[in-house]
């Protein structure tokens, strides 16, 4: 399998800054399904998603330039097939502007929506919204004999440290004859014991190694808070969620399935906490904002330390080439005077500037409050509502 380089750091940084301004910038999402069956139409999906561009070259608003640019972008996108077919389950990123030379492909370790979007800057809110629920996990199912232990990334088990074999066998209780069925019960809860204890540092060593930040315990009803106790405390603070699961009838897909589960439920808890926690703030006049114009000015004084986002919601606004104020309306910077640019959503900036100030961003899917306001953050230092 050719493995695209995960995003990194020097990658993200020519996203976030790229501008261009002879020819617009072309980004595209695409989401590769995990059957094979659906894999087949891929080829065509990518053709209907490209078809609009080739519609906007042929359009006479643009220049010439453009046009050429976005032809060229369009043949570029469609050589991405290949690859793309590759990332079953997956999906890719393209961000091109063939008049600045300009070209960046990224794996997603998730699907996203498909989608293209025609700007002077990389659209980002995608790619960011991937990377910030990208947390690692250690997955582990336990019974009274057995365990598994297996990493989890971006959606996928990974990995998989069969830990039966390792551990005491079941006792064979056909040549106890003898003992007393006492006697028996208090071996096998011995044996038990034993078994936990080793299963949670084989957990322990997984996580020192793929440096896991949260856990998932799968199992038995009434095995997993047996088991939880044999972890060591940091590990029982950083249990994400559990999931019953029969180990006899356990596959890596169905384990998958319910460790996806878990980190949705524990990502949705997460997003209403950080929500309830700026929205606090902003109650009790402390380092947070809430709503556009104020988030928009707290970014302009790269005040952000955290980015909420309600979903997937756009709003169309200027920015300032010249000096990189945000704003919802003004043809002329504020700031600075340079003429702005309009733009089709002024929150995948915000999120660029945000994130390329050193600070987060975090796209809130849960059901909350913050749909009211679209937008709020966690401040470093306090910026006034305008
Ligand atoms: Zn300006």
């Amino acid at each position: 399998v050719l493995d695209h380089p995960v995003l990194d750091g020097k990658t993200l940084k020519r996203l976030l800054r790229f501008r261009s301004l002879d020819a617009p910038v072309v980004s595209l999402y695409v989401a590769v399904p995990v059957d094979p069956g659906e894999v087949r139409g891929a080829p065509a999906a990518l053709h209907t998603l490209v078809k609009p561009l080739r519609e906007l070259a042929e359009s006479d608003e643009l220049s010439h330039a453009a046009r050429e640019s976005l032809r060229a972008d369009a043949a570029k996108i469609l050589e991405l097939v290949p690859r793309a077919l590759q990332q079953q389950g997956k999906a890719m990123g393209v961000f091109a502007c063939s008049r600045e030379n300009f070209y960046e492909e990224v794996a997603l370790p998730r699907q996203v929506r498909d989608r293209v979007v025609v700007d002077a800057t990389p659209y980002v809110r995608p790619l960011l919204a991937v990377l910030d629920e990208s947390h690692r996990y250690c997955v582990v199912v336990v019974d009274r004999e057995r365990a598994w232990v297996h990493a989890f990334d971006g959606g996928q088990l990974e990995d998989v440290t069969k830990e039966a074999g390792r551990v005491l066998r079941k006792p064979d209780y056909g040549g106890w004859h003898g003992l007393d069925e006492y006697r028996v019960r208090n071996k096998a809860e011995e044996w038990a014991r034993r078994h936990f204890r080793e299963t949670a540092e084989a957990v322990e060593r997984q996580v020192q190694r793929t440096g896991a930040e949260f856990l998932i315990v799968g199992g038995h009803e009434e095995t997993i808070p047996n088991f939880l106790p044999f972890l060591p405390h940091d590990l029982q603070g950083r249990v994400a969620g559990t999931f019953v699961i029969d180990p006899h009838t356990l596959t890596p897909a169905r384990v998958g399935e319910q460790a996806q589960r878990v980190v949705d439920e524990y990502e949705r808890r997460e997003e209403q906490e950080l929500v309830a926690r700026a929205l606090e703030r902003v109650a009790m006049g402390g380092l947070g904002a809430a709503g556009l114009e104020w988030c928009l000015a707290a970014a302009d004084a790269k005040a952000i330390q955290l980015l909420l986002i309600h979903d997937e919601q756009e709003v169309p606004g200027r920015v300032c080439d010249n000096c990189g104020w945000l704003g919802l309306e003004g043809e002329d910077c504020p700031v600075c005077g340079a003429p702005t640019r309009k733009t089709p959503d002024v929150i995948d900036e915000m999120a660029a500037a945000v994130v390329d100030a050193s600070g987060s961003v975090e796209h809130v899917y849960a059901d909350t409050p913050l749909a009211q306001h679209v937008v709020a953050a966690l401040l470093r230092f306090p910026v006034p509502p305008p």
